[in-house]
């Protein structure tokens, strides 16, 4: 297997006009500690890697993808990343005191919750067509 850590990131530019060509899947793995109950998760995410010729000639890049499949045959690295935090947990959550409950508001699962967020920019969107403009005057401070 090449050595992808040689390659560059890929810049968003690059990223949308480069060809990439598949790498290697890369697993990174990560522990995170609530700092609310103390307890320690430790999860892990497959990325696929693509690297290409970068556009001006230069070293190759590479740019890392949320892989959808594990690749049995492909070439694969694993890292474990930095121990990381986290204010609150998915243990925890329903044991913390929120100043108003009806302020915690709890998804079905991800799909609702992406449905919430695409029916708000909507909303947005439509409020914001339809909000008239305030003709501004100049005041004191602008003069
Ligand atoms: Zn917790």
């Amino acid at each position: 297997m090449t050595n992808c850590e040689n390659y560059r990131v890929a810049s968003p530019q690059e990223v949308a006009s480069a060809t990439f060509s598949f790498h290697s899947q890369l697993l990174h793995i990560f522990t995170s500690t609530c700092t609310n109950c103390g307890q320690s998760h430790t999860a892990s995410n497959l990325y696929d890697i693509y690297i290409a010729r970068s556009g001006n000639g230069g070293n190759p890049i590479r740019n890392a993808r949320p892989a959808a499949n594990f690749r049995p045959g492909a070439a694969l690295g694993t890292t474990t990343l930095k121990p990381r935090s986290q204010p609150i947990c998915h243990l925890c959550v329903g044991t913390v005191n929120a100043p108003d409950p009806s302020h915690v508001t709890v998804f079905a699962d991800e799909d609702a919750w992406r449905d919430t967020l695409r029916r708000k920019a909507a909303d947005s969107a439509e409020s914001a067509a339809r909000k008239p403009r305030i003709p501004t005057q100049p005041s004191l401070s602008d003069l």
